[in-house]
């Protein structure tokens, strides 16, 4: 029923341009699984069998060379990155993610950001697009500014593969045969808890079940979910129309989804025109979708999570994936940085127990604030990207925040801390 009614709903509802548009949106590939031969049994897939082979990135790796790949960066770059072990899947392939973070004492105050790829198995665009931006991440770090500054200011997690059964359906030597599916048959994409309706049909998958340890036991403010099959950016809702209940930060999706259509589109006009031309949707005007990870990760876990369809076919021809990097690089990169522009009081938290917070006044202030007891430890202010802007004795009393521009900080002296707004 709702499948019929939705595009009139969806044409009634939105904005002006859209209604201009007379023909069907591009189905949805999440709500239309497919029932013909996967994609890659069409594609010419070439596959790298040693880490050498990766190196003009025009292939997939088999699953060997994948792992060689992350624990060769891990060696590379010890003081930088780490393998997390997010779990293992229904056959026993891991699934891993490259922690990247710079090692400093205001560590735990940097915004944590994730990045999460082919869920579904044969949408392998994401796959090879996010091992080389783990690459090009660590590699330009301390010589391109902008790289160095991301990871400076954010904890960064990539996850390049969450479904390696059906990456790998016929055995770790080729995707060429890749499934949507896990080895359970089961849309990984269709087993969340749904904040709105109701239980999936099927039993958690340890797919899943990994992936929602992960996420419990991190503190991710911004993630993406990455998937093939059309070129759209996908904000939350899926479960409700945007006129229906729309995502309360729907605003601040759209300014972030036409910055990485425009800038992937300063790279190559032709790509994300295949749903809507603008590039961006919301995610139940395109189609509704129970279950789905998108809408569990922004109720459950306070975390903004998007779905990006970044390749129309889910498995590109091999010698195709420079090319969508080249223009998929800089707004991948950049979309990173988007978690500096969520709001501030979901960015970093502070739990504020009687003990552990840090007593001062006047708040706001314009320049002095003096603490009501003298901290034992010493103090440190950090701003709202998690950037130690001053640091002070112990047994300091009287703090002047003159230099400092407006804004909120974060000041912490030992467990205790307090937010100070400076005017
Ligand atoms: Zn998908």
């Amino acid at each position: 029923m709702i499948r019929h009614l939705l595009p009139f709903v969806f044409l009634l509802t939105t904005a002006t341009t859209l209604l201009a548009q007379s023909i069907p949106l591009k189905p949805r590939p999440d709500a239309f699984p497919p029932v013909d031969a996967p994609d890659g049994a069409k594609a010419v897939v070439n596959m790298a069998t040693t880490v050498a082979e990766m190196s003009d990135w025009d292939r997939y790796p088999t699953y060997e060379t994948y792992l060689a790949m992350m624990q060769g960066w891990a060696e590379e770059f010890p003081t930088l990155c780490h393998i997390d072990t997010i779990g293992t899947s229904v056959n026993g392939r891991l699934i891993l993610s490259m922690y990247i973070q710079v090692q400093t004492v205001d560590d735990l105050y940097r915004p944590e950001f994730f990045y999460s790829s082919t869920m579904h198995g044969d949408e392998v665009t994401g796959y090879v697009m996010m091992l080389r931006l783990i690459d090009t991440l660590l590699h330009g770090y301390g010589s391109n500014p902008q790289y160095t500054d991301i990871i400076n200011s954010t904890r960064i997690s990539i996850n390049p593969l969450s479904n390696p059964d059906g990456a790998y359906r016929t055995g770790n030597n080729s995707v060429r045969y890749a499934m949507r599916y896990n080895a359970n048959y089961v849309d990984l994409n269709r087993n969340y808890p749904d904040p709105f309706g109701t239980d999936p049909e099927d039993v958690q998958q340890p797919e899943n079940t990994a992936m929602i340890n992960y996420l419990s036991s991190h503190n991710f403010r911004l993630s993406a979910n990455l998937h093939g099959g059309s070129e759209v950016m996908n904000y939350p809702w899926d479960s409700f129309t945007s006129s229906e209940n729309p995502h309360p930060d729907r605003e601040w999706w759209i300014e972030v989804c036409k910055r990485f259509v425009d800038t992937s589109r300063t790279y190559s006009n032709s790509h994300f025109r295949d749903v809507l031309n603008s590039g961006y949707i919301e995610g139940g005007d395109w189609y509704v979708i129970p279950n789905g990870r998108q809408d569990y990760v922004n109720y459950y876990h306070n975390c903004r999570e998007m779905t990006m369809e970044i390749s129309s076919d889910k498995t590109i021809n091999s010698d195709q994936l420079p090319e969508y990097w080249r223009f998929l690089q800089h707004s991948l990169v950049n979309y990173i940085s988007e978690i500096h522009t969520i709001n501030s009081s979901v960015a970093i938290e502070t739990t504020e127990s009687e003990s552990s917070v840090l007593r001062f006044y006047p708040n706001p202030t314009h320049d002095k604030v003096f603490l009501c007891n003298m901290p034992t430890e010493p103090i440190s202010i950090y701003n709202m990207q998690g950037q130690c802007v001053m640091q002070l004795p112990a047994c300091t009393q009287l703090i002047d925040l003159q230099s400092l521009s407006q804004g909120i900080y974060l000041l912490r002296s030992g467990s205790q801390t307090a937010k100070v707004v400076k005017r």
